[in-house]
């Protein structure tokens, strides 16, 4: 019988990779895992955590302004962005060291290395050859930013998260998460924020009424949002800020201009070709439904193979995997019912089907939809409003979809995901008594169908 050194050796301690190794350790099996950077991923050091810190950082200036309304008065505001980046470091190295807890708490080996692929049951690591049973892959993604002249002079979103000082302009690229995203973090924060997109819809694959709806809160927010527009070159002018011209024949001049023009697998230099890991013509990694390539021994899984970029699905779907390679083999994951969340300004919280994806379907629908202006925002004289939209299906009457726009819609989308999950039908939502006064309640009180297609 061959022996190897391990029974799994996972590459990337990401979101996923972590997951994996520590529960398959917690099995029993002898689990390394190798990572060359930071423990926790994309997520922990450059994604979803401090994006999160940086969203209410920046939104504490429409707090203080909200606050007159309700009797305070607040005194003179000022903001140190170094100490929030401090702050937030600080916050990521003890999350980091958490993990690495966790991991040896669990009896995994760390290897601080790059691995790369050698055969279908080693890899290497600085020049040492490691073999194992099995090989998991969970090296996630990265930035992609488009080649054009002037490109080299442009920050992606890693880099924001560590820029020596903010910038008094900034310019911002791309219509999706992480565009939306950061244009609302540096507006809030005072920076002039222009958001260039090449489409004509921030957010295409959303509810459209719901980004639309979303977009002009920015808008009012105070982003300058240029769409059909694409940036031609840019140029560092004398005065060290960044001169972009626009292909419609106009310019901006920006301390900063970050590209989110989405993420690329990090498979370059990691022996796929070696091995021969079938990949696609985006770099991820093919796999099957257990997370198997192409090579028997090795699996792949989380923001590497192209299923939706998201920690929560890498980590259901290293359950799954350590369910299926050392437990009782019965978990299972579907990618249908994702429920997400968009840090914008307002948030927005979504799942299930988009209007636009039920009609596409075939579907005939029910649309309830419900705009107002949040309680506190009476006081407030905030001008900020709330979208919830509601997609039932005609004949079945489940709810298919839910959409919203507003403050806490993560939160709330949350709870209402286990109901369009497990198929419930708008009767059972009318059956449901709500909490009053809250936005939430909307949801099941949406009285009245306000149109259907
Ligand atoms: P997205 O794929 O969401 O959006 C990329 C955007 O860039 C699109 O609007 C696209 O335009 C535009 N674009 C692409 N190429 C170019 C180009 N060459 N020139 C100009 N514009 C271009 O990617 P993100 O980078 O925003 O996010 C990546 C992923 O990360 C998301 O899909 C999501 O899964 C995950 N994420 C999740 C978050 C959350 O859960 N809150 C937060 C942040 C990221 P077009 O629409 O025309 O194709």
């Amino acid at each position: 019988m061959t022996t190897y050194d391990y029974d799994l050796f996972v590459i990337g301690a990401g979101s996923g990779g972590v997951r994996a190794a520590r529960m398959s350790a917690a099995t029993g099996v002898k689990v390394a895992i190798a990572e060359e950077k930071h423990l926790g991923g994309t997520c922990v050091n450059v994604g979803c955590v401090p994006k999160k810190l940086m969203v209410f950082a920046s939104h504490f200036a429409e707090d203080f302004e909200d606050a007159a309304g309700f009797g305070w008065t607040v005194g003179e505001r000022q903001f140190n962005w170094n100490t929030l980046i401090e702050n937030k470091n600080k916050e990521i190295e003890r999350l980091n060291g958490i993990y690495k807890r966790m991991l040896e708490n669990a009896g995994v080996d760390i290897v601080n290395g790059r691995a790369r692929l050698v055969s279908d049951h080693s890899v290497e690591v600085d020049g040492k050859i490691i073999t194992a049973e099995k090989i998991l892959v969970t090296v996630g993604g990265t930035p992609s930013v488009p080649e054009f002249p002037g490109s080299d002079l442009v920050i992606n979103s890693d880099q924001f998260f560590f820029l020596p000082e903010m910038p008094k302009t900034m310019v911002v690229v791309g219509g999706g998460y992480i565009a939306v995203e950061f244009a609302g973090i540096m507006n809030g924060l005072g920076v002039e924020t222009h958001l260039v997109y090449r489409g004509d819809k921030l957010l295409k694959h959303f509810d459209h009424a719901t980004s639309d709806f979303v977009a002009h809160e920015m808008q009012k927010k105070g982003i300058t949002i240029h769409y059909n527009t694409n940036v031609e070159h840019i140029e560092k002018l004398e005065n060290g800020r960044l001169q972009c011209k626009l292909d419609n024949g106009q310019s901006l001049t920006a301390g900063q201009v970050m590209y989110a023009t989405g993420r690329r697998s990090l498979t370059n230099d990691l022996g796929i070709e070696k091995v021969g890991l079938e990949t696609r013509d985006n770099a991820s990694i093919v796999a099957n439904d257990s997370f198997q390539t192409s090579v028997p021994s090795i699996f792949a899984l989380g923001d590497v193979i192209g299923t939706p970029e998201l920690t929560p699905v890498a980590t259901a779907q290293a359950m799954v995997f350590v369910s299926q390679q050392y437990g009782d083999g019965e978990r299972t994951i579907t990618y249908d019912n994702i429920p997400t969340a968009i840090f914008s300004q307002p948030n927005i919280g979504t799942v299930g089907l988009s209007e636009q994806a039920a009609v596409k379907e075939g579907m005939k629908i029910d649309v309830y939809q419900s705009e107002f202006r949040h309680l506190k925002h009476t006081l407030s004289g905030n001008e900020e409003r709330v979208l919830m939209r509601m997609i039932v299906e005609q004949g079945s009457q489940k709810v298919i979809g839910m959409h919203m726009a507003g403050p806490d819609a993560g939160e709330i989308i949350q709870g209402f995901a286990v109901a369009v999950k497990a198929g419930l039908t708008k009767s059972q939502y009318d059956a449901t008594i709500g909490i009053h006064p809250t936005a939430a309640e909307e949801f099941v009180t949406l009285r009245d169908i306000s149109y259907s297609v």
